[in-house]
C-alpha cells in the first residue's frame, strides 16, 4: 500500500512502478457479511449481566449473529450460533443454507474463528469438518480439559477433539491471511481464551467485532462485567485494549449480540466491502 504515493510523487512512472504496486493491486478482495444464527431473545440483564448491580429493569434485544469474510477466493466463518436444535433462540436457516444463498459452500469455508466457547457461538461448528478451526488457547484447554469448564461446549468440537480436524489454538493474536487484513484479536476475560475480531475494509473501514467481550451497548460504554465472565480483570484490561483500537483505528464496533447493532452492516445478502 505504501508504494503507491512514493511512485507517484518520487519516482514517476519508471519500470519500478510497475513493479511495486503489483502487490497492492494483487489484494484480494475483501467483504463481510452478517450471518444470522439464532431468533432474537428479549434478555431481561439486570441480575447476570452486572457485577456492580449497574441495572434494574434493563431489557435488551439479544441477537445471534455470525460473520462470513471473503477473501480472495478463501472464506472465513466468524463463529457458529445456535444449533439448530437451540429451542426457542435456535437460527430459523442454518449457516450451511444462508451461504448456499451466497453460492458458497461448507467446504470452501477455510477457516473458522471461535470467539469462545459458550453455545451460542459454536452450535453449528459440525457442519464445517474441513476447516481449521482457529480458538483462543484458554477456551482450548477448557474445552478438553479432564474436566471442561463450566460453559464449555465440548459435543460440537469432537471431530478436532478427535483429531478429524486442523485445529489451531491461539496464545494470542492471529493475523490470519497474513496481510495484516483480517485478524483474530485475543480479548481474554469473558472466557479465559475469548477473541475479538478486526476486519480492515477497503471501502466501509476497520470493522471490530466484540465477539462477547461485551453484550450490548450499555455494559461496553460503562465497563460492565457480566457475573459470569471468568475473569474480571482479564475483562477490563480487554475492554481497554478494544476501545483503544477501535478509537485509534477509527473502527466501526459491532457488538455482537446487541440488536441495535445489526444495521451497522448491510442486510444479508448484501456484503460490506
Ligand atoms: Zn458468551
Amino acid at each position: 500500500m505504501l508504494a503507491k504515493p512514493i511512485c507517484a510523487v518520487a519516482l514517476g512512472c519508471s519500470a519500478l512502478c510497475v513493479a511495486l504496486p503489483a502487490a497492492a493491486q494483487s489484494t484480494p478482495e475483501l467483504t463481510l457479511t452478517r450471518i444470522d444464527c439464532g431468533t432474537p431473545v428479549h434478555n431481561d440483564v439486570s441480575a447476570r449481566f452486572s457485577d456492580t448491580f449497574a441495572y434494574k429493569d434493563l431489557k435488551v434485544w439479544f441477537t445471534y449473529s455470525c460473520y462470513l469474510v471473503k477473501h480472495g477466493s478463501d472464506y472465513l466463518l466468524w463463529d457458529t450460533g445456535h444449533a439448530m436444535n437451540a429451542g426457542a433462540p435456535a437460527p430459523k436457516v442454518s449457516i450451511v443454507d444462508q451461504l448456499a444463498q451466497l453460492h458458497v459452500t461448507a467446504e470452501q469455508v477455510k477457516y473458522v474463528g471461535i470467539s469462545h466457547y459458550h453455545a451460542d457461538h459454536t452450535g453449528q461448528l459440525p457442519s464445517f469438518p474441513d476447516a481449521t478451526v482457529l480458538i483462543g488457547k484458554g477456551d482450548w484447554d477448557g474445552i478438553t480439559a479432564a474436566k471442561p469448564h463450566a460453559g464449555a461446549n465440548v459435543a460440537p468440537f469432537t471431530h478436532w477433539i478427535t483429531g478429524g480436524g486442523k485445529i489451531e489454538p491461539l496464545a494470542g493474536d492471529k493475523d490470519v491471511f497474513g496481510d495484516g487484513s483480517v485478524t483474530v484479536i485475543n480479548t481474554p476475560g469473558h472466557t479465559p481464551g475469548h477473541h475479538s475480531l478486526l476486519v480492515r475494509l477497503k471501502t466501509m473501514g476497520n470493522v471490530l467485532i466484540t465477539g462477547d467481550l461485551a453484550h450490548f451497548h450499555e455494559n461496553y460504554d460503562g465497563n460492565g462485567v457480566p457475573v459470569f465472565n471468568t475473569s474480571r480483570a482479564e475483562t477490563l484490561a480487554s475492554l481497554d485494549r478494544f476501545k483503544k483500537a477501535a478509537a485509534n483505528l477509527k473502527a466501526t464496533v459491532i457488538i455482537q449480540h446487541d440488536a441495535r447493532d445489526v444495521d451497522k452492516l448491510p442486510a444479508f445478502p448484501a456484503a460490506a466491502q
